[in-house]
């Protein structure tokens, strides 16, 4: 019989009937800052190398308020194992992950959902169809078997393969998430917009259709107003916090005049700092996509736990890292704290 945290779980469906679910991603990026992941190839050896690096970030992103751990298997699929050389690795490395994030899940009642994302092989016609589809059900057939709630197939910028990957979920009988990547030309690579490709994903068994990652919140928002008013079910936004704009509308496409020191010349992906994201700009992102009707919500690369905090905060949350939100009244200088020393407060202007 299932212990008593196990029989009040709700799964994802339920979940968002009751209101919004809150999803961190953006592994690879916060791995690689840490230290232990390659940007470029970009394969999550992390998960067998420094499996206590990933538990710690699962923790710290629960702790910060995501509803959501997500098993890093983002890119441990045989394509990316294949430019490593690193192909026997892959089902230990997906059993791995799966393991992994199933023991943070457990332990915090959130939950627990599968990943799978774009193959860099597909191309459409039938040859590739098939091999994607094989690559999909391998990583979708390891984490049923560590009984995810859900799988989140994500970072399509093909509408198409988006569609294959979202049957071999259906066909396993999980709720999928389904989320394109948008690049600068605001549509999918086979030209449909994006409104277009996620009306057809819905149409074809998606439980929550939407965007993830490329864009910041700036140029995402427009995208989704157009994807909400296409589509009656749950919609995701999950934008990478990074100050994208009009004539830059992605985090690959921003330049950096300031900076003449940055290998080719592009700050994506090692030198995008200083186009973060502060929280405030995040929880401003929650409060206007929420206002929109979009229900599943979250950051991707880039991300930190400040800014899942922020977002659920903006969201009403109280996560238990809103335990250590700012309060400045009691800052030596400019706070308002009656015991604090009139000679430093008085000081504040020169700080
Ligand atoms: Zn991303």
């Amino acid at each position: 019989m299932a212990d008593n945290a196990s029989q009040a779980k709700l799964g994802l469906l339920d979940r968002l009937a009751r209101g919004p679910v809150i999803c961190a991603e953006g592994y690879l990026f916060a791995c690689e800052q840490r230290g232990y992941l390659q940007a470029g190839a970009y394969v999550p050896e992390v998960v067998l190398e420094h499996p206590e690096v990933v538990r710690q970030l699962h923790r710290e992103f629960v702790h910060a308020g995501s509803d959501v751990v997500e098993a890093f298997t983002y890119y441990a699929h045989r394509e990316k194992l294949r430019i490593i050389g690193k192909e026997h690795l892959l089902e230990p490395m997906n059993r791995r992950a799966l393991a992994i994030a199933r023991e943070v899940a457990a332990e915090s009642g959130a939950l627990l959902a599968g990943d799978i994302c774009n193959t860099n092989v597909f191309v459409p016609d039938d040859a590739s169809r098939q091999a994607v589809r094989a690559m999909f059900e391998e990583q979708v057939g390891w984490a049923g078997e560590a009984g995810v709630d859900y799988i989140i197939a994500e970072t399509f910028s093909y509408a198409e393969e988006a569609l294959i990957a979202l049957d071999v979920v259906k066909q396993a009988g999980l709720p999928a998430v389904v989320t394109l990547s948008i690049h600068q030309q605001s549509q999918t690579r086979e030209g449909w917009t994006p409104e277009e490709a996620c009306r057809r994903l819905e149409a074809a068994g998606a439980d929550v259709v939407g965007l993830n990652c490329a864009r910041g919140p700036r140029t995402m928002l427009p995208l989704l107003k157009a994807i909400r008013d296409a589509v009656t079910g749950h919609v995701a936004a999950l934008p990478v916090p990074y100050r994208t704009h009009e004539k830059e509308p992605t985090f690959q496409s921003l330049r950096d005049p300031e900076c003449p020191y940055i290998p080719d010349g592009r700050p994506f992906p090692t030198a995008l700092d200083p186009f973060t994201c502060n929280r405030y700009e995040i929880a401003q992102f929650g409060r206007e996509a929420h206002a929109l009707g979009i229900d599943y919500l979250g950051v991707c690369c880039g991300a930190g736990p400040h800014h899942i905090r922020s977002l659920a905060e903006a969201l009403g949350r109280t996560p238990p890292a809103s335990r250590y939100s700012a309060d400045m009244s009691k800052h030596a200088f400019l706070g308002t704290d009656p015991s604090l020393k009139q000679e430093y407060r008085d000081y504040a202007p020169h700080l």
